[in-house]
């Protein structure tokens, strides 16, 4: 089985890596790193830098890295719908905010901490450790997931079903 990619982004590219571990990739961001930390980072752990800039991007160190053409998160996305994939197993199980692999909970284990209507509504619920945010499939779910089918599957073939 491939192993799948990981990422390594600059700050500049925040909304992007939130997006792309909404995907379930492990995209993590380095805070105020060299770019020779960066560099060691990616080697080290096989993470693909994704940078603005076309300096880094241009270095003639040896590693992989992605050049971003647009500002814009969505159109940033497309750019890289080629190596992405939109897996159903893997989507949403990653906290956007802190890139760790969200855990299922029990409802009545969070009912204090959940609307009623939500909590009345939803069965799965799951939770990020290392924040405590906790995510269910609501209304912003289904929007995020077509958003994301969209701009992944655009140029790829599908058959209808
Ligand atoms: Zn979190």
């Amino acid at each position: 089985m491939q192993k799948r990619k990981k990422f390594l982004a600059t700050e500049n590219l925040n909304r992007l890596a939130k997006w792309l571990r909404i995907l379930g990739y492990d995209t993590m961001i380095l805070k105020n790193a060299s770019f020779a930390k960066v560099r060691n980072v990616a080697q080290k752990e096989r993470r693909i830098y994704l940078t603005r800039s076309s300096k880094e991007a241009k270095s003639p160190h040896r590693f992989s890295r992605l050049l971003l053409k647009s500002d814009n998160f969505q159109k940033q996305l497309c750019e890289l719908s080629s190596i992405l994939e939109y897996d159903q197993e893997k989507a949403f199980t990653r906290c956007p905010l802190c890139n760790r692999q969200l855990l299922k909970i029990e409802p009545c284990k969070i009912k204090s901490r959940i609307p009623k209507y939500v909590f009345e509504n939803f069965q799965e619920f799951r939770y990020c450790r290392k924040c405590g945010r906790i995510f269910w499939q609501g209304s912003h779910y289904h929007k995020m997931k077509n958003m994301l089918k969209e701009i992944i599957d655009k140029d790829k073939q599908h058959p209808i079903l």
